[in-house]
């Protein structure tokens, strides 16, 4: 595509910014990029940044050495049932745990993001219809218009592409607390099941700052008795669905983020997909491939939809028969380093240069 391209970006959520800053450096001079927000993410949401997007993609973007400085490095899982030691797994490259909103300010610093803009209306042939804050109407025409625009999204639903697949049933609650003592060292995340298809998740998101969550609606009450919180900085509960789009790419506008896939918070794929969306759609954009990006994408998130939902749907089902099971794989199969490793490689994608 012509560098001329007049090219529209709805949504700077941190696919949308990613997206941006890859078309700057590789000189795209007419991109307008809008969100309907005054202001980027207050909240740390996505805390999870995988190796393919810290070595690959933020180090193409002169951002990795920030990342590695404002984040804290996961090195290990342990999993436990009812605070009993089933296994632990040692990462081959650590993970980069930061807050969305400090991935949002990274990312955001200096790009001419247009706030308080929302978009109306969008069609195939790239027309859109945009409302300013002032309440006054804009309609103009793209060469390309790329919805970024998260699970909701306007442009996915103004093109009529489906999302298919399911929603869990399970509301999620999510905490970022101070402990009155840490229950791990900050480099390990802890993973603890319990009866009824309950799981509790407790990573570090700073030195002395945790994320707990659950599948159910108070994660606090499945901490371990010895630790108190001692203040909370952010909570929310939320459902968690399984969808991914019909297609990413019809007529001129494209999808990308939670606006084409969304899934369980297992893998902490979500914001490590969309980034990759972005990543590989700036390389298929210079060769003036979308089509094959849209489905070569698309097949591969529906693989990891597969397995982050069969994951999630095996580790929580009730019954002392999959208990079993359950104790089994962590105690036993997970010790296997091809397993570990394929489960790595599924999640992390530590220095692949493509996702096809
Ligand atoms: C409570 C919570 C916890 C989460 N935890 C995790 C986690 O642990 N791990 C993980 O990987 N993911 C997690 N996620 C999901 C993660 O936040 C998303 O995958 C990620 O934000 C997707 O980025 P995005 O840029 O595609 O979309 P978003 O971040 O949703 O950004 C979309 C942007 O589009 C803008 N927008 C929407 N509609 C319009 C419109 N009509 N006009 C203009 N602008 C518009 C919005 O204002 C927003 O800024 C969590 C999400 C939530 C809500």
């Amino acid at each position: 595509m012509d560098k001329n391209s007049k090219i529209l970006i709805v949504g700077a959520g941190p696919v949308g910014l990613t997206l941006h800053r890859l078309l700057k450096k590789e000189g795209f001079t007419r991109v307008r990029h809008i969100d309907k927000n005054l202001t980027a993410a207050q909240e740390s949401r996505a805390i999870a940044i995988h190796t393919f997007t810290l070595e690959v993609i933020l180090k193409e973007l002169g951002l990795q050495e920030e990342f590695k400085q404002r984040g804290t490095p996961i090195q290990r899982f342990i999993f436990e049932e009812k605070n009993e030691l089933l296994h632990t797994v040692t990462l081959p490259r650590f993970l980069c745990s930061i807050g969305q909103n400090i991935t949002e300010e990274i990312l955001g610093r200096d790009l001419p993001v247009q706030r308080g803009i929302e978009c109306l209306y969008v069609d195939v042939h790239g027309n859109a219809r945009l409302k300013r804050q002032d309440g006054l109407i804009e309609e103009d025409q793209y060469d390309l218009i790329v919805g970024a625009d998260g699970t909701h999204s306007i442009v996915r639903q103004m093109i009529g592409v489906d999302f298919l697949g399911k929603s869990y049933v399970q509301t999620w609650s999510l905490k970022d607390v101070q402990f009155d003592h840490s229950p791990t060292d900050p480099q390990t995340a802890m993973i603890q099941f319990f009866d009824d298809g309950v799981l509790l998740f407790i990573m570090a998101i700073g030195p002395k700052t945790f994320r707990v969550f659950s599948n159910s609606p108070d994660c606090e009450k499945f901490l371990p008795k010895d630790i108190k919180i001692e203040s909370t900085y952010w909570s929310a509960n939320y459902h968690v669905h399984c969808r991914i789009a019909k297609t990413y790419a019809k007529g001129k506008c494209v999808l990308m983020g939670d606006a084409a896939h969304t899934s369980s918070p297992v893998g902490g794929t979500g914001m490590n997909s969309g980034m990759e969306d972005a990543y590989l759609f700036v390389k298929a954009l210079l060769k003036d491939d979308i089509q094959s990006w849209a489905s070569k994408r698309r097949r591969y998130e529906k693989n990891l939809l597969f397995w982050t939902d069969s994951i999630y749907e095996f580790f929580t089902k009730k019954g002392g028969f999959h208990r079993f099971l359950r104790r089994f794989l962590l105690k036993y199969v997970m010790k296997i380093g091809a397993i570990q490793k394929v489960l790595f490689n599924k999640f992390s994608r530590p220095l692949k240069k493509g996702a096809s």
